[in-house]
């Protein structure tokens, strides 16, 4: 081996022509952050990991179940009798696989008043959320701060993947004006998630932060990638001519609703209840759609205004206009959780 010892163990990558010395020196002086920690995170966060970027922050707000374990790669059953945050047992991994780097975890919630402060001082934001709040929130700091992000969402076979490099290409909200209504969406715990699709839009997601901070912008995707594992397809919609069609409130504008706090779900703790109440931003909600999508999960029942599922601990109320009492808690963060988990954004 002809490399310095401190690059050894990055000698394959180095050798790659368009990456060369280069590319690993720019990397090692880079940071990313990595939001959310569950499937596509814990991927991500273990392929920035192990190629070298100098600093990866990982924010989570849950802890590791037994259910995680079938697609989730950093975790084991240790992490789950240990009752471990998912941050907090995906940092003790990856810092036994790559000491040279830097990996701070966070346990939080995030939201519109904390994730400025999470960017800080990184160079690409890596999507591994579960709901599109939290991804509009991302796309308003990319665009306002200027600091590229790389989406991607997984559900049953099929997953999708774009990167967004703020006043070059399209962004999420260039692609979707509005966060879909609660409840219209399936979610991994209503339609299920097969781990071979996570790998792989966790690997696409991986590849571009690192052409990024590599210092190769001009090598990223400038198209929404779609892929079905079990349909055998994929497609690249190219989005090149979206940015300049859309009067985008976001990147045109520069309307940051969401990271205002004008847009995003309100919550608030019930006091003396042990529940939190949830008012989503997208209001009413199909309680008979939402109903067939949660058969089968637990024990269900409804009447003309509410329904109401006991599911794991918690007893999830979901009122017609959207607003939801997640009861077994009194932790915003549990109950947003719990929300997204079965509700969904
Ligand atoms: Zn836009």
């Amino acid at each position: 081996m002809s490399a310095e010892p401190s690059l050894e163990r990055y000698v394959r990558q180095i050798r790659y022509a368009r990456w060369g010395d280069e590319g690993q020196r720019a990397l090692a002086a880079s940071a990313a952050l990595v939001c959310g920690c569950g499937a596509l995170g814990s991927m991500t966060a273990n392929t920035l990991v192990r190629a070298g970027v100098g600093r990866v922050r990982i924010v989570d707000r849950d802890f590791v179940e037994i259910s995680n374990l079938q697609r989730q790669v950093l975790f084991d059953e240790d992490d789950v009798a240990r009752q471990l945050p998912k941050a907090v047992a995906a940092a003790e991994k990856l810092r036994r696989i790559n000491s040279q780097v830097r990996v701070e975890a966070v346990v939080a919630d995030v939201d519109h008043g904390n994730l400025e402060e999470l960017c800080r001082d990184v160079q690409v934001i890596v999507d591994g959320t579960d709901n599109f709040e939290i991804r509009f929130l991302i796309n308003d700091v990319s665009i306002k701060h200027g600091i590229p992000w790389v989406y991607g969402g997984c559900l049953g076979a099929e997953g999708q993947t774009m990167t967004i490099l703020p006043g070059e290409t399209a962004c999420l909200r260039c692609l979707m004006h509005d966060c879909p209504p609660p409840g219209t969406l399936p979610t991994c715990d209503t339609a299920g998630i097969l781990a071979p699709i996570v790998g792989l839009i966790a690997s696409i997601e991986a590849m571009e932060a690192l052409k990024i901070l590599s210092g190769h912008r001009s090598s990223v995707s400038r198209g929404l990638t779609v892929i079905d594992l079990w349909q055998n397809q994929s497609r690249q919609i190219n989005l090149g001519s979206l940015r300049e069609q859309v009067d985008c409130p976001c990147c045109k504008r520069r309307e940051f609703s969401w990271l205002s706090g004008k847009q995003g779900s309100r919550s608030a703790v019930l006091c003396g209840r042990n529940a939190v109440q949830l008012s989503p931003p997208a209001g009413a909600v199909s309680l008979d759609d939402l109903a067939a999508k949660l058969q089968g999960i637990g024990p269900l029942t409804r009447n003309p205004f509410l329904l109401r599922l006991t599911v794991e601990d918690f007893e999830l109320t979901v009122f017609a206009d959207g607003r939801a009492i997640i009861g077994g808690t009194s932790e915003v963060a549990v109950a947003r959780s719990v929300y997204a988990k079965y509700i969904g954004h």
